[in-house]
């Protein structure tokens, strides 16, 4: 690196450094904060994970839905609560959707967002919802096969729930979850899921998205217990309404890092997840349908 440039950022940390510790705390990005001090790569607007080819950008949205930047990508994922829930980010290049629930697919964001004209990776269930023009633009991820989305490698990993009862929500064989080959990072998000077999094989994730909230997902005791067993480097737990990610930071301790973002913040008021759109006889029946994020 240039020794010229290098040094003002030096200079910047050394000064950051002699900063009492609330002025220094505010130096972190909003929205994202470490478990850890120091252990965070923050950067504006969103959280760094540096790669082989560039930085990956993370900016959580809302509760599942995130948009990942990466060289000239910008991935959205699981894209809901309208096109104004995405102010400030670029247009996408791509769009990612693990399955159909109102909390992961709502129609009225993607034509705000012009999905029309992106390539879309989603599972079968959302594909035989697309309008034909989607459809055009759309891939069909499978269960435990491998896709593309432009130009990006992905590994389709299964999103189920395993506890007898919770199979209804999550049945075997419809949900996604995504592994992003970004250069030497694999970026795994789990969807709408326990820890499977399949999720508890996973090698070499550097980053993991794992959802936690009941009855739908997993607890916080079964996530952490999914963290031991895979060795995600970075964690990231989201779709935790009503649970509690502290608990599970303190359950997952040194085995992993725990970041914990803004996913249900004051700035994403206006980003909760609609009620699910269709629930249909798979669903847990009216106390189901009274929750909002499924
Ligand atoms: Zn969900
Ligand atoms: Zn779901």
């Amino acid at each position: 690196m240039n020794r010229a440039l290098s040094l003002p950022r030096r200079n910047m940390l050394l000064a950051l450094a002699a900063l009492p510790i609330t002025a220094a705390a505010l130096a972190v990005a909003p929205g994202v904060r470490a478990q850890e001090a120091g252990s965070a790569t923050t950067a504006p607007g969103g959280d760094t994970i540096p790669t082989g080819e560039g930085n990956l950008v993370i900016h959580p949205i809302a509760h599942s839905t995130m948009v990942l930047t990466w060289g000239g990508h910008t991935i959205y994922v699981d894209p809901v609560g309208g096109g104004e829930a995405f102010e400030g980010m670029p247009a996408p290049t791509g769009i990612l959707i693990t399955h159909g629930h109102g909390d992961h697919f709502d129609m009225p964001t993607l034509e705000a967002i012009g999905a029309t004209n992106v390539p879309l990776l989603v599972n079968q269930e959302v594909y035989d919802q697309l309008p034909a023009d989607m459809q055009a633009r759309a891939s069909v991820g499978v269960n435990g096969e491998a896709a593309t989305l432009s130009g990006i490698n992905i590994n389709v990993i299964p999103a189920y729930n395993t506890s007898s009862d919770r199979l209804q929500f999550h049945p075997e064989g419809v949900g996604n979850g995504y592994v992003l080959n970004l250069a030497d990072q694999r970026i795994y998000i789990a969807g709408d899921t326990e820890d499977t077999p399949e999720m508890r094989a996973l090698t070499d994730i550097d980053v993991a998205f794992l959802p936690m909230n009941l009855p739908y997902t997993m607890t916080e005791e079964q996530a952490a217990d999914a963290v031991a067993a895979f060795g995600p480097r970075i964690v990231y737990p989201y779709h935790f309404s009503g649970s509690d990610p502290e608990r599970f930071a303190e359950l997952v301790g040194t085995t992993a890092e725990v970041r914990i973002a803004d996913w249900y913040g004051p700035g994403n008021a206006d980003a909760e997840p609609p009620a699910p759109r269709e629930e249909t006889a798979q669903d847990a029946g009216d106390e189901a349908d009274s929750e909002d994020a499924q």
